[in-house]
């Protein structure tokens, strides 16, 4: 019997959520807890009869310890897999430690006032000392290692798709295919069309911030840091076709340096179509993607957040999306002296995902992963105490859930490569 607690009921913990429920041997009671305990108790009412899995449904404020720990001591879960923002990470990972609970998520910490002095002169240190500057990276979760390791505690983090299954790719490309990886191309094409102007495909405050960010990639010990889009490569995506994609920043990259030993250049390469980067740009350039609060009537108002209430929810996205999504990793190294490329991926189609649960691709190569890390964690496939990424633990029990869960993958040996 185990118990896991979901904090946050978006677009992501609604799909992690039903896939809890389609594995009701591992997940025998799921409490589903957010800030709009409406939005909990409707998924309970769709869900309830289609499953042996126990819901109960819970309001939090999971900004604040005291109630996430008065939570976790009557709910008494076995883990927490927080599917809120990353805004949150901190907080939940304080009450898990107080509580001697596991703890999953899908996205490293970032501060939701980036003007905030306090956070500002670590970060301003942070930029200075390893050379990049978004907003979000592990120094903050990984600072708690000495912490969960004498509570005796997991915490599991970026068990979401990228980073996640991309890092989960990139364990089992070593452990299978080769004896030293020198290059990594992250590739995340978004295929799908929801027929909207612009939109995001996940929470806008946390996509505009990451897109609109410097990009960085890893070369040689360091890192290199570009203004924004200013990398822009085409590749051929297998049942896609060609598409435009720039290099990002993105946080499994920071975690790959360090975990795959030897490594000699990590990148990350999403794709956007014209029109959300003009969109995007002109956004930019009016202020609407600000996080500092301006006055507005005599009330404050934070830019990012109103463009938010203006945007079509992202989880209103799945219904009317069409196309498919490829992500996935080219490695290039060698295994028995011989030099080796080989490309793992996922194709995922918006309307399958529709017509499973609800949702489209996004939210769907997010969720899935997000019960699988819960899964390992709590039946103890995964059981190290201390706070690791995905990639630092045995990729294939992970791999086989993907295929059975709905998100098969596939290897490709020489694929087309990225200049
Ligand atoms: P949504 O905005 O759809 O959902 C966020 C949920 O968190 C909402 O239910 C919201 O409540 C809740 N929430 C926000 N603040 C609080 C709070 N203080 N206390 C309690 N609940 C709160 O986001 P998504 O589902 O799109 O994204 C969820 C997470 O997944 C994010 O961290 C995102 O970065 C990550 N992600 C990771 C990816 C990966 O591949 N690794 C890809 C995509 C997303 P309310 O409904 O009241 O607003």
């Amino acid at each position: 019997m185990s118990r896991l607690l979901i904090i946050g009921c978006g677009g992501v913990a609604g799909v992690a959520i039903h896939k809890c429920c389609q594995n009701s041997d591992t997940f025998t009671e799921i409490c589903i807890a957010s800030r709009t305990k409406e939005k909990c108790d409707a998924l309970k009412e769709k869900l309830e009869g289609t499953t042996k899995t126990k819901i109960t449904t819970a309001k939090v404020d999971a900004d604040k310890v005291e109630e996430l720990i008065s939570l976790m001591e009557s709910y008494k879960p076995d883990a927490v897999l927080n599917v809120a923002l990353p805004y949150q990470d901190l907080t939940i990972m304080d009450a898990c430690l107080a509580c001697k609970v596991d703890y999953i998520d899908t996205a490293n910490y970032e501060p939701e006032d980036t003007d905030d002095p306090k956070w500002r002169a670590v970060y301003e240190k942070r930029c200075k000392e390893e050379g990049f500057t978004a907003y979000f990276d592990y120094s903050w979760q990984w600072a708690y290692k000495e912490k969960f390791e004498k509570a005796g505690i997991t915490a599991l983090l970026g068990s979401g798709f990228d980073p996640g299954v991309t890092s989960v790719f990139s364990a089992y490309a070593l452990k299978h295919y080769f004896d030293e990886i020198d290059t990594i191309d992250i590739l995340d094409c978004n295929g799908g069309d929801h027929g909207y102007p612009f939109a995001t495909n996940f929470n806008p405050e946390i996509n505009l911030r990451e897109v609109s960010a410097n990009g960085s990639y890893w070369e040689n010990g360091h890192w290199v840091e570009t203004k924004p889009m200013e990398i822009k490569r085409e590749y051929n995506f297998p049942e896609v076709g060609r598409k435009d994609m720039y290099l990002l920043h993105h946080e499994e990259i920071e975690s790959l340096a360090k975990n795959i030993p030897g490594v000699k250049r990590i990148r990350f390469f999403m794709t956007f179509g014209q029109s959300y980067l003009t969109h995007m740009k002109c956004l930019e350039n009016v202020g609407m993607l600000s996080t500092s609060p301006i006055l507005f009537e005599g009330k404050e108002i934070v830019p990012i957040q109103f463009l938010k209430a203006l945007l079509p929810d992202p989880a209103s996205l799945g219904p009317r999306t069409v196309g498919k999504t490829n992500i996935g990793c080219i490695f290039t190294g060698r295994k028995d002296g011989k030099e080796k490329t080989i490309y793992i991926y996922n194709v995922c189609d918006h309307q399958e995902c529709y017509k499973e649960v609800g949702s489209q691709a996004i939210s769907y190569t997010t969720g899935v992963p997000a019960m699988i890390g819960a899964a390992l964690v709590l039946n103890k496939t995964y059981d190290r105490d201390g706070v690791f990424t995905v990639e630092e633990f045995d990729p294939d029990p992970f791999m086989d859930m993907l295929n059975k869960y709905g998100l098969p993958w596939v290897v490709v040996e020489n694929p087309e490569t990225v200049a």
